[in-house]
């Protein structure tokens, strides 16, 4: 095997050069963290580019989705999708939040509105879907239902940095919507995460939580936690955004090339991307159907066998790990979708130094079957 390994992902890292300047001004200013200047500028400059008026960091998504629901004061059951990364439903456990799993819908492997009214119970106060692989959720039927019982609605919109619909951002909709910056995304601070939210006074109280509840020296007003981005990841972001047009540009191509090359291979269906005006290619998955000559594992493995790393996002699903898979709403009779995408599905590698004659590579090998 002479061909170079091929992950799903590798990190963009802009050339080293270019970040020694930001290195010196923290050196020079001698704050490192609590919101210094970089966390400032990287929170304005993310609003700029995303288009949303406000914009919190923290040191990673998981914790900024805890605080997400720690700000809106989410308690009793939240209605989640089961086919998404764990943190989403971990995040609710770990508030003593029971997460309610409905199914999702086969063609836009998002959470399926149809299903959410047959969940709602009186316990529940919230909805948690995800913008799987950065392809819009059907934000009005959500919102609907969510104005109809009462409902918060956060986004777990990790998959969905600079994804636009016809009216601007997606990161508007709901009450919240929760990013990650860690370093398999498409923009990443190595380890970092942000919560987008409406108005400055949710802001404000989103800040105090995640500098332990504290207001000014001497009050605390919440059991806050530790979410602060520090400086040095923040100077990251702002050079990370410098390249991230780029970045996109570069994913644009290869998803282009992809779809081209895989197009009219008996049993690859690859995933559509729909209901964005812009998109992110944050993932590129597919799913391997019944008249493919290998089973999806099987190709995963073929994959390997020529240095070509793909992931199954998103298998298993998080309804069937242990600590899940003995609730009501995770038994695979209420999932049956859910359960055959997991099955079926694999994401093949992309990011921005991808080249070529790798993209040619794959979809050669997934050609020969
Ligand atoms: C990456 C990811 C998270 C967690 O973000 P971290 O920054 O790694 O904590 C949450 N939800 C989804 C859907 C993700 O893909």
């Amino acid at each position: 095997m002479s061909d170079k390994p091929v992950y799903v992902t590798q990190p963009y890292l802009p050339p080293l050069d270019e970040f020694l300047p930001y290195l010196e001004q923290i050196w020079a200013n001698k704050t490192l963290t609590n919101g210094g200047p970089m966390h400032q500028q990287l929170e304005q400059a993310l609003c700029e580019y995303l288009g949303v008026e406000h914009i919190a960091l923290f040191n990673n998504g998981t914790i900024a989705l805890l605080t997400a629901l720690q700000s809106l004061r989410v308690t009793g059951e939240v209605i989640t999708t089961p086919y998404s990364f764990v943190a989403t439903a971990h995040s609710l456990l770990w508030n003593g939040i029971k997460p309610v799993f409905v199914d999702i819908d086969p063609v836009t492997l998002n959470m399926d509105p149809a299903r959410i009214e047959a969940a709602i119970t009186p316990q529940t106060t919230a909805i948690m879907p995800v913008h799987c692989y950065g392809h819009p959720c059907d934000v009005a039927a959500i919102q609907k239902i969510a104005d109809t019982y009462n409902l918060r609605v956060i986004y777990d919109a990790a998959h969905a940095f600079g994804v636009q619909d016809a009216g601007g951002s997606l990161l508007r909709h709901g009450d919240l919507s929760v990013l990650s910056f860690h370093a398999t995304k498409v923009f990443n601070t190595f380890e970092g995460g942000a919560i987008v939210c409406p108005d400055a006074k949710t802001k404000q109280r989103i800040n105090h939580l995640k500098n332990f509840g504290f207001v000014d020296e001497v009050t605390v007003i919440a059991p806050g936690i530790n979410g602060k981005m520090s400086e040095i990841n923040a100077a990251f972001g702002l050079l990370q955004l410098k390249h991230i047009d780029h970045a996109l540009a570069r994913r644009a191509a290869i998803d282009a090339r992809y779809r081209a090359g895989l197009a009219g291979i008996k049993g690859i269906h690859v995933v559509e991307e729909a209901g964005q005006t812009v998109a992110n290619h944050s993932y590129f998955p597919l799913l391997v159907e019944a008249d493919y000559p290998l089973d999806r594992d099987a190709l995963y493995q073929r994959l390997k066998d020529n240095n070509i790393f793909g992931r199954r996002y998103f298998y298993p699903l998080i309804s069937n790990f242990p600590m899940y898979s003995g609730m009501t709403s995770a038994q695979r009779n209420n999932l049956p979708v859910a359960n055959r995408i997991a099955d079926k599905v694999l994401c093949l590698p992309i990011y921005p130094a991808l080249d070529d004659q790798d993209i040619d590579r794959i979809i050669d090998v997934v050609r020969r079957g």
